[in-house]
């Protein structure tokens, strides 16, 4: 699989003149142009070959183009795709069931996007506070956490403390409190008497790779059980293995009342996403009361199911584990100039960097040079979360990769800067 273009510099000349001139602005990609993935590995239409070290944003955990999930997915394409939940069909009780199953929880609820799901649980959340707490409808209030990301939805945006994110999408949707994140007394003080749910990520993915302090998870699950209030855990980017535990609430211990999985749970083929909840929570959508027209479709419950099942057979999870301390602890040895800080749980890391040095994503440009692919997160932080499937050797290749790039780093101004 060893291209011979490999030795060709990896310059920035992709054709994206149609993508500029029809499409809408709202992303700044790097300059290349993909047209091939197998592993942990991407092709550009030059040929030149570039380590993933994105995995879109966990959505490629399996990495690009599993065996066994193009298998799985080109027979079901050629019988039967899109249904609808009008009727029942095959694969979508086996899905649900194992997902249930790996996760611990009562039922699940299909729908294709991260946000979709945020959404669905805001609404079970909100619907639970009218009928089993008896809250007055339209008083319910959700806590979240500063920092949080949890899609781009006009509700879920309008409770982001990135004003990036918000600015000039208003009205916000009510009915949400911000807390700081990792400080379980910050959130003891917030919960008030029409407090229905705490929603947050167990470590922060978008809000720069963000481990909070250990027990605090476990913290704020007791507080929920005490007070009455529901723990909603979006696990869209940090579930299936990513931190090195099958869920990032494992390594806590914790169940939480409602979850969200969804990026890797389509095994990076197509969008898949589930709320999962307790019964007593799911118990409150009757027909009618939440939907969605692919969600559940035979291909994705197909795909969703084999996902899963990767993800046990070839022990993603303690790959993630293992390998992730490994990667953690090589990046803690580079000790070069322009890195801050790293860290992270398993494949789930954070490298962050003195910005006197260089920004995260000007870092990401210089990586590309070195045939590896990343993006910001925040501006200074760099994501380096690649594939679960990747090898030792090939993390010893990124590490070379990343060393190549901090070496060709020169400080944007004269004095590194000490904040
Ligand atoms: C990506 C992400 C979402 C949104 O998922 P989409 O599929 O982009 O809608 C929600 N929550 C978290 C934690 C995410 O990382």
């Amino acid at each position: 699989m060893i291209s011979p273009a490999l030795t060709l510099a990896h310059s920035a000349e992709p054709d994206t003149s149609l993508e500029e001139r029809y499409g809408a602005h709202n992303y700044a990609s790097l300059p290349v142009d993909l047209v091939r993935g197998e592993g942990v590995w991407l092709w550009d239409k030059r040929g030149r070959r570039y380590l993933d070290l994105m995995s879109a944003y966990s959505a490629v955990s399996h990495g690009h183009c599993h065996p066994r999930l193009v298998a799985v997915a080109r027979e079901q394409i050629g019988k039967l795709a899109v249904t609808s939940r009008a009727f029942h069909s095959e694969w979508l009780g086996h899905f649900l069931a194992r997902a249930c199953e790996l996760t611990g929880m009562a039922r699940a609820l299909p729908m294709n996007t991260g946000a979709e799901a945020v959404e669905t649980a805001i609404k079970a959340a909100r619907k639970w506070a009218a009928v089993v707490r008896g809250i007055p409808d339209g008083q319910a209030e959700i806590l979240v956490m500063e920092n949080n990301f949890h899609g781009r939805t006009t509700t879920i945006i309008g409770f982001s403390s990135n004003e990036h994110y918000r600015a000039g999408f208003g009205p916000v949707t009510p009915g949400f409190g911000r807390v700081p994140f990792g400080d379980l007394r910050a959130l003891e003080k917030a919960i008030g008497p029409y407090t229905a749910a705490v929603l947050l990520e167990p470590m922060q993915g978008e809000g720069g790779i963000n481990i909070p302090p250990p027990g605090w998870l476990a913290g704020v699950a007791a507080l929920c059980r005490e007070r009455g209030v529901l723990l909603l855990v979006d696990e869209i980017q940090t579930g299936l293995g990513r931190t090195g535990a099958r869920l990032a609430c494992d390594h806590e211990k914790v169940k939480p009342d409602g979850l969200m999985l969804g990026k890797a749970l389509g095994g990076g083929l197509l969008p898949v996403s589930l709320f999962l909840a307790s019964e007593e929570l799911m118990q409150v959508f009757g027909p009618g009361d939440h939907g969605s027209t692919f969600g559940g479709n035979p291909l994705a419950a197909r795909v969703g199911l084999e996902a899963l099942d990767v993800l046990e057979e070839e022990n993603l999870a303690e790959r993630s584990r293992d390998l992730g301390a490994y990667f953690l602890e090589q990046l803690r040895t580079l000790e070069h100039a322009a890195i801050r800080e790293v860290r992270g749980a398993g494949l789930f890391i954070g490298m962050e960097l003195d910005p006197a040095w260089s920004s995260a994503a000007h870092f990401c440009e210089a990586l590309l040079k070195q045939g590896a692919l990343s993006k910001d997160t925040r501006e200074n932080v760099v994501r380096l979360t690649p594939p679960l499937v990747i090898s030792r050797a090939e993390i010893d290749i990124a590490l070379q990769k990343i060393r190549a790039a901090l070496d060709s780093l020169e400080p944007m101004s004269g004095e590194p800067s000490d904040r």
